[in-house]
């Protein structure tokens, strides 16, 4: 990301959620974004992923530059790169376990999706909930869900916003380890958190940020 800045208007109010901010973040590597409540973590996760337009500055994501394509081609770019887990899961209500993880990509995945799902469920403890919806889930369960859902396609990209902010310590605890697995396997993971466990690691990088500028990065 390079000089991004976001400004959300309301009416005569304006937000300045990123402010000239540039980042640069190799493939591979686990970086997380750590600061207050409303310093812009999402709003970060969002554009480097391909969700939001910055108003000003350069994105580039695996040697694309999403927000140069037109929009079809920008939703493509997003299916085929990035994997997203975001703070409220939105998972589908009336869809089975099953049924979320494989539903963004039945349209247009031609490999062995069906068995790659069922490789998931197993991976991630959800064999016995399978058939289940996600309001017969608990909210580990329900993360689970939306992080296997985020990785059936393997993207290059896995950006999860919070993916620990709702659970138990040692649910907490399980999501870490298996982003650092993911994260070992090849993918990149951007992480926004405000878990110490997250962040105290070696081999990552914590980006602080206050008031959409960058403060530290170590
Ligand atoms: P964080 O994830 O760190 O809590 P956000 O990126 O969600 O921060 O928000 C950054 C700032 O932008 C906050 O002040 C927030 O209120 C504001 N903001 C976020 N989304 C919108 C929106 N859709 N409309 C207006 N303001 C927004
Ligand atoms: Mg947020």
């Amino acid at each position: 990301l390079s000089h991004v800045t976001k400004v959300y208007s309301q009416g005569t109010r304006s937000v300045r959620a990123l402010d000239d901010l540039s980042l640069q973040i190799d493939a591979g590597e686990f970086v997380s974004i750590v600061g207050p409540s409303g310093c812009g973590k999402t709003t970060l996760l969002k554009i480097a992923g391909g969700l939001l337009r910055p108003d000003t500055g350069a994105v580039t994501v695996a040697g694309v530059e999403p927000y140069t394509l037109p929009a079809e081609a920008r939703s493509r770019f997003r299916g085929q790169h990035v994997g997203f887990v975001f703070q409220q899961f939105h998972l589908v209500p009336y869809l089975s376990v099953r049924e979320n993880i494989l539903s963004p990509v039945l349209a247009w995945w031609k490999g062995d999706v069906h068995q790659r799902a069922e490789g998931l469920i197993e991976r991630f403890g959800l064999s016995n909930r399978k058939h289940h919806r996600p309001g017969e889930l608990s909210t580990g369960e329900r993360q689970r869900t939306a992080l296997a859902r985020a990785l059936l396609h393997q993207p290059k990209l896995l950006l999860a916003d919070e993916p620990t902010g709702n659970l138990d310590p040692h649910l907490a605890k399980e999501i870490i380890k298996l982003l650092e697995k993911i994260n070992a396997q090849g993918t990149t993971v951007f992480v926004a958190t405000h878990d110490h466990e997250m962040v105290r690691s070696k081999n990552k990088r914590t980006v602080q940020i206050a008031d959409g500028q960058i403060v530290s990065s170590l």
